[in-house]
Order: structure tokens, then C-alpha cells, then sequence
């Protein structure tokens, strides 16, 4: 491993976040992956729904940098519903006294700064499905981890996944196969990629699922 990715490793690890390193190195390596994919005048597109304070931001920048890709990292910076007060991922230190509001923008900003990763990664701050209505490069990776609800989820995954090119990666966050462990719209997003069979499995580590766009059959790309 070079010097250089064992820091940013390590910087991905310091960073505040809902990303476990070993997950974090699977979403790394499919990203890897997934860059390597050339095109005709530029590098691949990544794009993350779901930044907070730029953890995954990180794993996914450092496979950015590797091969010369860029990660659009999409959001609003303001936290989904499960991250409010009172609810379970609250984390007070995120609120900004001026406002009252969560707001992990400057957090972001300071984790890809001192990473070194402002070449490679492009913050895009507002709302996902917003964005997505307006978007049109196709995706060598997309990684869904935005707002867990049903709402928030769905929009996601229809306002994204049809984006990720034929041979480009999907992955999604907090699967989680027994409801006992976490909330079924991740789930029910993995089921309905799977069950679209425009994607297949392409590995998973704890709540990451990473899937792969297939060509629909009968074509030959
Ligand atoms: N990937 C992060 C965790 C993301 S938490 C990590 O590695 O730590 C989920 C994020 O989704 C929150 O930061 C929240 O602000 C964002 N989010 C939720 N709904 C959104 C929406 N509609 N548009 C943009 N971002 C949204
Ligand atoms: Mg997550």
C-alpha cells in the first residue's frame, strides 16, 4: 500500500462519521474499480448521496485521486430526520449555535481540505433528488447513504440509480437483513435493484451491498 494511501486511510478512520473502516475498504476498492473504467476525454464519475462530515467522502476520494476520477459528493449538510434531536444518530456537536441547525458542511469542507482531496472531489450542496432531476453524466459508481426514511430512500434510488452506466457500481449503506438491526428502506432498495435484474452482487461487507450494472439481456455491450 503507498504512503499515501495509508494516510488517507487513516484520515478516513479520524473523521467523524457512520463508516466502518472495514466497510469503508470495500466502498474504497469497488471505487478503485469502478475508476478505472476510462472514457473518451476524462476520468470516471463518482457520485455519493449522503457526505455528513466527509468519512465515506474520504474512502471514496482516495480511489478518486488513485485513478484520476472526480466524486461529486451530494448534500444538503443540514442531516436526515434520524440525525434531528431526539432522535438516535443525534450528535450535538453538529448543531450551529447561530442557528440551531445541524450543519456539517465546515466539517466536510475541513476533512477534504486536509486530506488534499480538493482536486478530486466536488461538494454539491442541496437537495439529492433536486439534483438528480438535473443530472445526466453517467455513473461508474454511485453510493447510496443519504436519509434512511421511506420517503428520503426512494427518491434516491429512482433519482440516482438510473444514472449508473451499464458495468458501473451501485452501492448502498445500512442493508440490513434482519429488521432487528436497523430501518427496511435500504433493504427494500437492495431487493428492488436485485429484483429489477438490471444489477447484480458485486460484494458486501456489514450494511454496505455493492451491486453491479449488468446489460439487459440480449444486448451486447
Ligand atoms: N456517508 C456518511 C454518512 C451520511 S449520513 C458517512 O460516511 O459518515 C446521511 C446524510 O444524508 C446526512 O448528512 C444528511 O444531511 C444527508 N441527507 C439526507 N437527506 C438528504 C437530501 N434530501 N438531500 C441531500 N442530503 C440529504
Ligand atoms: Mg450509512
Amino acid at each position: 500500500m503507498s504512503e499515501r494511501l495509508e494516510a488517507l486511510l487513516a484520515h478516513a478512520r479520524a473523521t467523524k462519521g457512520f463508516m466502518p473502516d472495514d466497510e469503508g475498504l470495500v466502498l474504497y476498492r469497488a471505487a478503485v474499480r469502478a475508476g478505472r473504467r476510462r472514457h473518451v476525454a476524462r476520468g470516471a464519475t463518482f457520485v455519493e448521496i449522503g457526505a455528513w462530515c466527509g468519512k465515506s467522502t474520504v474512502y471514496l476520494g482516495a480511489a478518486a485521486e488513485e485513478t484520476d476520477a472526480v466524486l461529486f459528493s451530494v448534500d444538503h449538510h443540514h442531516g436526515s430526520e434520524e440525525n434531528q434531536a431526539g432522535w438516535e444518530h443525534h450528535d450535538p456537536e453538529v448543531v450551529d449555535p447561530a442557528t440551531g441547525r445541524i450543519d456539517t458542511l465546515g466539517l466536510w469542507r475541513r476533512a477534504v481540505d486536509s486530506a488534499g482531496l480538493g482536486a478530486n472531489v466536488v461538494a454539491m450542496v442541496g437537495d439529492s433528488p433536486t439534483i438528480a432531476t438535473r443530472w445526466s453524466t453517467p455513473l461508474d459508481l454511485c453510493f447510496i447513504d443519504g436519509g434512511h426514511g421511506e420517503e428520503p430512500a426512494w427518491a434516491d434510488f429512482e433519482g440516482w440509480a438510473p444514472h449508473v452506466c451499464i458495468g458501473g457500481w451501485l452501492a448502498i449503506h445500512d442493508v440490513f437483513c434482519d429488521p432487528a438491526d436497523g430501518g427496511r428502506p435500504p433493504y427494500e432498495l437492495w431487493c428492488a435493484a436485485l429484483d429489477s435484474k438490471q444489477f447484480v452482487e458485486d460484494g458486501e461487507c456489514g450494511s454496505l451491498r455493492v451491486l453491479r450494472r449488468i446489460a439487459p439481456p440480449g444486448t451486447d455491450v
